[in-house]
């Protein structure tokens, strides 16, 4: 048996494709002018061996949020949120590894409601979340060109908003990618917080935030898309937010100002 065909977890980028096809001879979401191909050339994993050596780092920021990161650091170094909420919990984006002590926290938090997803980056192994806890999982239609395993709990939504439970929403900015979208929360700091995925990259130093179509490549976006987005982000009410890609990129109390700042950057630049 070709051994790809059990190992279909990109190294790189942590996506899981499809158990019972062949692996791409490139993984489409690294093939990508946002994302890169490994300079060894493309690898995979397997969920076994991906457990066998790594374990997941649950940590808590507030009474309400949880962050999941595998360690030591696997593919983009991704972080997943687990929201609790009185009408069900959300994990926002996923990490591609869901261990039984994964498995047992989330349950005794009273499962998942949903998986919600900010863009394409961190689909990883989506499915076997959905299945586990028995939920939807939410993706913006305008990013179904790079679903490539899309299996049964998938519920496509569309436009600039869905409004889902406890005065939590979805919102669509769009940006890094068509569909890329927040997770807007207004009970969870006065001024309402936001998961941004990466839709808004928040700075080491903490004091900017950058928006871009590829981050590790460094490639701006096109003026008309900063302009969209920029018109969508600035609407929201939030002094929150809470990044994607590092422990510790939460901006708490000033983000609305640090973000207005830091796009006055990109606004002078555009001619805006
Ligand atoms: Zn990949
Ligand atoms: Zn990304």
């Amino acid at each position: 048996m070709n051994n790809n065909r059990r190992s279909t977890i990109c190294t790189t980028c942590g996506t899981k494709f499809p158990q019972d096809e062949p692996v791409p001879d490139l993984c489409p979401i690294c093939n990508d002018d946002r994302q890169f191909i490994n300079l060894n050339g493309q690898s995979w994993t397997s969920s076994k061996a991906l457990e066998k050596d790594h374990t997941v780092k649950i940590r808590k920021i507030n009474d309400r949020l949880y962050h999941l990161t595998i360690k030591p650091d696997f593919a983009i170094g991704q972080r997943a949120f687990l929201l609790l909420s009185p009408g069900g919990n959300i994990l926002w984006d996923c990490i591609p590894l869901l261990d039984d002590a994964t498995k047992a926290f989330i349950s005794e938090q009273g499962g998942l409601k949903a998986i919600a997803f900010s863009h394409p980056h961190f689909y990883s192994n989506m499915n076997e979340w959905a299945e586990e806890f028995d939920c939807p999982i939410y993706i913006h239609a305008n990013d179904i060109p790079w679903i490539f395993n899309a299996g049964q709990h998938l519920q496509l939504w569309s436009g600039g908003e869905k409004l889902l439970w406890d005065d939590i929403k979805l919102v669509h900015v769009g940006g890094h990618f068509p569909g890329s979208s927040m997770l807007h929360i207004s009970g969870l700091s006065a001024g309402g917080a936001m998961l941004c995925g990466d839709s808004l990259y928040i700075s080491r130093s903490l004091h900017h935030t950058a928006v871009m179509f590829s981050y590790p490549n460094s490639i701006p976006l096109p003026k008309e898309d900063f302009a969209t987005f920029y018109e969508k982000c600035s609407k929201l009410k939030f002094d929150t937010l809470y990044g994607a890609t590092f422990e510790g990129q939460d901006l708490e109390g000033n983000a609305y100002e640090i973000f207005i700042n830091s796009m006055n950057r990109y606004k002078n630049i555009y001619g805006l």
